[in-house]
């Protein structure tokens, strides 16, 4: 076994479009060093095997990703606190044949907005990205998390899954244009409305009622400008993409692989390469 050379994957179905392999292949090079970053597609009666595949064959360790971020946790030996509290990990490493799993999505969603001073959130969307971006909402102490959902009953079932859990008080409400966001401070897009292909002319909300000094985060991050960010522009808010989410939560994984920091500029650079150019 090489040790110079890194031996990394990622497993879900599908994986056509992750841009993991170019996001960590530039993580690897960034540290100087040599490495791999395959796509182990595979469903959950081939999870078992594909993972034991990658305990025999060296690998330091690998992303999970839908729809195994939950199906993972029967066959890990340790948990952190942070994944095990979600009931979702996305990175897991291999140390002495045992498998340590991880959510760096927190940490991802988290990064860019660390040093604002938010209270109350509206979360539009209640599925896998917004049940991770609630805790971190509740690790930055956020007041209030207000789950807008187009089926409430969904919504609800969300917000009870979660009120143990966090300190944050959470609701929920019927996604509408109605919707009062006068008290909003920070509004996250979670919901698929606006990502490239069919959804790209979309967005969830028109942005009416809101709080000018609103700050508006969507989590899609291809295209570059979703309708809802044109709409935010043109109002003029703050506002950010998906993109450094995407971006952190990539290079806390790689840091816990190899115990280095990788450099992020680079990551972003070969991102916004991929997706934009
Ligand atoms: P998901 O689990 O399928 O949840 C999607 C949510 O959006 C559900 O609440 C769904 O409601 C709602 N929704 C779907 N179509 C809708 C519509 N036409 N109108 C209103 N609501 C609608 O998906 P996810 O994994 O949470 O991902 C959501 C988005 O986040 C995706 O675009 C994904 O690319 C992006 N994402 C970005 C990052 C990043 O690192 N930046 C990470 C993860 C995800 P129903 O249950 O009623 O269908």
């Amino acid at each position: 076994m090489d040790k110079n050379f890194l031996k990394l994957g990622i497993i879900g179905n599908p994986l056509s479009h992750s841009i993991s392999p170019i996001l960590q292949e530039t993580a690897i090079k960034s540290i100087g060093k040599n490495g791999e970053y395959k796509k182990f597609e595979c469903d959950k009666e081939h999870l078992s095997e594909t993972i034991n595949f990658l305990k025999e064959n060296n690998y330091l360790g690998f992303n999970v990703t839908i729809p195994h971020k939950e199906n993972i946790l029967k066959y890990l030996d340790f948990i952190d606190e942070t994944a095990e509290k979600i009931g979702a990990v996305n990175t897991v490493k291999i140390k002495e044949g045992k498998l340590y799993g991880y959510n760096t999505d927190i940490f991802g969603f988290i990064e860019p907005i660390k040093d604002k001073k938010l209270n109350n959130a509206a979360i539009l969307g209640a599925g896998g990205a917004a049940r991770a971006i609630v805790f971190g909402l509740d690790k930055l102490k956020i007041k209030n998390i207000s789950v807008c959902a187009r089926d409430i009953n969904k919504a609800n079932i969300f917000i009870n899954s979660l009120k143990d859990k966090i300190n944050t008080n959470i609701n929920s409400e019927i996604l509408s244009e109605n919707l009062d966001f006068s008290n909003i401070d920070i509004l996250i897009n979670c919901t698929p409305l606006g990502m490239k292909g069919k959804f790209e002319n979309q967005s969830p909300i028109n942005l009416n009622n809101i709080n000018k000094n609103l700050f508006v985060y969507d989590i899609v991050y291809n295209p570059q400008e979703t309708v809802l960010l044109k709409i935010a522009k043109e109002k003029g808010l703050e506002c950010i993409n998906g993109l450094d989410m995407l971006i952190y939560q990539g290079a806390k994984a790689f840091e816990i692989w190899a115990n280095k920091n990788p450099d992020i500029q680079e990551m972003k650079h070969s991102a916004l390469n991929y997706f934009y150019k």
